[in-house]
């Protein structure tokens, strides 16, 4: 199976140095020098695995072809290259439905080890013996990688089915930054702990009734997060 990766940058030389590396990981990698190129080699290459999108561009810039991109169905990997550093960039970065950002300059081995831990996030894993679990008005399909409130299908980027995977598969039970982290990004994640709480933010957006008082994704205060039945 190819392992398909989209890089969308407009400096060539940034960009050719990433393919390169990413080609010499074992990626099949789709080429982008501008937001209107990618979202057009995206409706080629439907099944691009995780999508590497600079932020900066001349016209789309990336955040909106993120955006773009999830509005069109793709559900699988994206992560941000920002020149800026701010801390409301990343977040804006991660609202408009990014899984992880890369604050440039950044080493193509960091990168690359970025990618290798999304893609093994999206590329679906062997199910257990269950098919699903249910708590309260949320089902989750393990097979379809699917979850369902009131009968009705959440999207959900396949980070936030990770999370809410880790909170059903431990109901009631008090998880860390670290504990999501690991179970969600994997043991090779190098980036920073605030990454969970951004997304637990976008999650409680997508699930909640009523997200500024959550009513099943509580915050241990000086801990984490734990799922309340
Ligand atoms: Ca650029």
């Amino acid at each position: 199976m190819k392992r398909k990766i989209l890089v969308l940058e407009d400096e060539t030389n940034i960009r050719s140095f990433v393919v390169l590396n990413l080609k010499r990981a074992g990626y099949e990698v789709i080429e982008a020098g501008s937001g209107e190129e990618a979202l057009e080699k995206y409706s080629i290459h439907p099944d691009i695995a995780v999508a590497v999108l600079d932020v900066m561009l001349p016209g789309m810039d990336g955040y909106e072809v993120c955006r773009t991109l999830r509005t069109q169905g793709y559900a699988a990997g994206v992560i941000m290259l920002t020149a800026r550093v701010q801390e409301t960039d990343k977040v804006t970065g991660l609202m408009t439905g990014a899984d992880d950002y890369v604050t440039k300059p950044f080493s193509v081995v960091e990168l690359v080890a970025r990618v290798d831990a999304l893609y093994r996030r999206v590329s679906g894993r062997p199910f257990g013996d269950e098919d699903s679990i249910h708590s309260g008005p949320f089902k989750l399909n393990l097979r379809a990688r699917e979850v369902q409130k009131n009968g009705v299908k959440v999207d959900l980027t396949q980070i936030e089915y990770g999370i809410l995977k880790a909170f059903l598969q431990n109901i009631g039970k008090a998880l860390s930054r670290d504990d999501l982290l690991e179970m969600v990004w994997g043991h090779h994640y190098v980036g920073e702990l605030k990454i969970v709480d951004v997304n637990i933010r976008r999650l409680r957006i997508k699930i909640e009734d009523d997200p500024a008082n959550p009513r099943y994704i509580m915050t241990v205060r000086g801990f984490g997060y734990m799922w309340e039945e």
